[in-house]
């Protein structure tokens, strides 16, 4: 996974709120120095064809019918998925994915892991349109790289975006979207 990719750690504190820790997107607009923030998605999944949730993963991107920076999905190759099992189940290849002080990993988180990519590949296989705003819906977008000057997509000059961390308690639920990433229910 790209660093500052998706996102979050979700904690259910009581039945009203959600303890939420996020990913802050500075936006670094280089030549006038300006700066501008997103706050990455959080809590938002797919609704599968057989009734279960997957996490969806987003990162900082311009939309064009928005006309702003936004979040959009983020969605990894089939070949990417895969090879990132192949290395979660070689305890070798694991270890240098997680090295001090992150790893080792509980056998049983990364039993979860690998679950959830062979999940994601299954989400992958059935989805046919391209990664979409997730504010909008809209594929006409450009995600942007992380900590390398970028043309600004929609403006002039270069920009820079870098991940930090946010947290904060939110009162809202899950957000659903199709397979397809269109929006079915605001959490
Ligand atoms: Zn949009």
């Amino acid at each position: 996974m790209m660093s500052g990719e998706s996102s979050f750690l979700t904690m259910h504190i009581d039945q009203a709120g959600v303890a939420l820790l996020f990913y802050l997107y500075k936006i670094t607009r280089l030549a006038s120095k300006k700066v501008g923030y997103l706050i990455g998605a959080a809590g938002c999944s797919y609704l599968l064809p057989d009734g279960t949730y997957l996490r969806l993963h987003s990162g900082p991107a311009w939309c064009r019918q928005c006309r702003r920076f936004a979040n959009a999905e983020s969605m990894p190759t089939v070949e990417h998925l895969e090879s990132t099992i192949a290395q979660l189940s070689d305890p070798v290849e694991c270890a240098k994915l997680f090295p001090a002080p992150l790893g080792p990993y509980d056998p049983v988180i990364i039993a979860e892991m690998i679950e959830r990519q062979r999940k994601c590949i299954e989400w992958r296989r059935i989805r046919s349109s391209p990664p979409r705003c997730l504010r909008c819906g809209s594929t006409d977008i450009t995600p942007l790289p992380f900590d390398q000057p970028t043309p600004h997509p929609g403006g002039h000059g270069d920009i820079l975006v870098h991940a930090d961390f946010g947290g904060g308690i939110t009162p809202r639920g899950e957000t659903l979207y199709t397979p397809e990433g269109i929006l079915i229910m605001e959490g």
